[in-house]
């Protein structure tokens, strides 16, 4: 069979790191073009500055990562989809719900493949964790991710603009395990989200869910972390407490710990590879709606201006 001819585009912090590492190492795609604004893209790679640019006179590409970040997104996805590309969507999918429904629909009228990737999803302990917890009682859920975002988003300007997410953009990686792994539907019931005076998205936030049988889940997020850095997830249950750490990597089970080799983005790719081979979409909003929740309905508390 011959491999999907792919475009990464956008070239920043995560395509260089996972997406074009993933590619080069999965037979199924062969990487025929990289597309950025500013960034040189790869040696001996065509490579256009914008996608218009590739579209009119690069070579045939069947399918592109969008790895930009969100609020350029969806104007992306229609132009590629409209050209009948596969579409694989770095998280989250979009800057807002509708559109990523918009997509998902237009993706179905080309008969092309859309996917919302999760890529913590992928993460080791993430489906043993899922298989564990799947037909116990769930009593309480705590979820902390705390880091440094000077150390982990350097002078990342969208980030900190409406439809950046500010720090849920880690923390709807969190969201992204716990809506895999829980046996039923969660819902937000209050949250505070912690504003910089001179930035539009939040910087910290404290939320209240809750599942569809009363079980209570808190959630922790914070981008002031310095020293070490918390991706936790604690779920206590009828038959003792589950730990996911390391952002889903690490599984510790009253049984003990289990460690396994991060496989997130080769995992993403082999899942990609399968929808379009067997002409699907995967698009499940639901993380991305627990943030639109805690937007809609949390308090918001200015806070200490943030620079860089
Ligand atoms: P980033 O380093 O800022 O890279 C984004 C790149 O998108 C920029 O370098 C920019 O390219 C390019 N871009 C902007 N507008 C574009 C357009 N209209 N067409 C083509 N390219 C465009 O951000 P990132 O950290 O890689 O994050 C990107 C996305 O991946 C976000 O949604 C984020 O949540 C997700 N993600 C990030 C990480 C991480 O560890 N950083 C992990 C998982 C997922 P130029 O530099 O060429 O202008």
């Amino acid at each position: 069979m011959d491999p999907i001819r792919i475009a990464v585009v956008g070239v920043g912090k995560i395509a260089r790191d996972q997406h074009l590492p993933a590619i080069a190492g999965n037979k199924a795609f062969s990487l025929a073009a990289t597309v950025s604004p500013r960034d040189p893209g790869v040696e001996g790679v065509p490579h256009a500055k914008s996608l218009d640019e590739l579209i009119a006179n690069g070579p045939a590409i069947d399918a592109v990562a969008l790895c930009t970040p969100p609020q350029v997104r969806y104007d992306l996805a229609v132009q590629a989809l409209s050209k009948g590309m596969h579409v694989f969507l770095e998280k989250p999918p979009g800057a807002t719900l509708s559109e990523v429904v918009a997509l998902e629909s237009r993706a179905e009228k080309v008969g092309a493949t859309l996917f919302a990737s999760w890529h913590s999803r992928f993460a080791a302990g993430v489906a043993p964790a899922r298989a564990w917890l799947s037909d116990r009682k769930i009593e309480k859920v705590s979820i902390v991710w705390r880091e440094d975002v000077r150390v982990w988003h350097p002078g990342q300007a969208w980030i900190w603009e409406p439809g950046g997410l500010g720090v849920f953009d880690p923390g709807i990686n969190a969201l992204s395990i716990v809506t895999h792994i829980l046996p039923r539907p969660m819902f937000l019931q209050g949250a505070t989200l912690e504003i910089p005076a001179n930035r539009a998205a939040p910087i910290a936030a404290d939320i209240e869910f809750r599942d569809t049988a009363g079980a209570p889940i808190h959630m922790d997020l914070d981008w002031r972390q310095t020293g070490p850095q918390s991706w936790d997830i604690v779920v206590e249950t009828d038959e003792g407490t589950l730990k996911l750490s390391n952002g889903g990597a690490v599984l510790t089970l009253p049984s003990g710990t289990e460690h396994a080799e991060d496989m997130e983005y080769p995992g993403l790719y082999a899942r990609f590879a399968s929808l379009i081979r067997g002409g699907r979409s995967d698009v499940d909003v639901a993380p991305l709606r627990l943030v639109a929740d805690a937007f809609l309905r949390g308090h918001r508390k200015l806070v200490d201006e943030f620079h860089d």
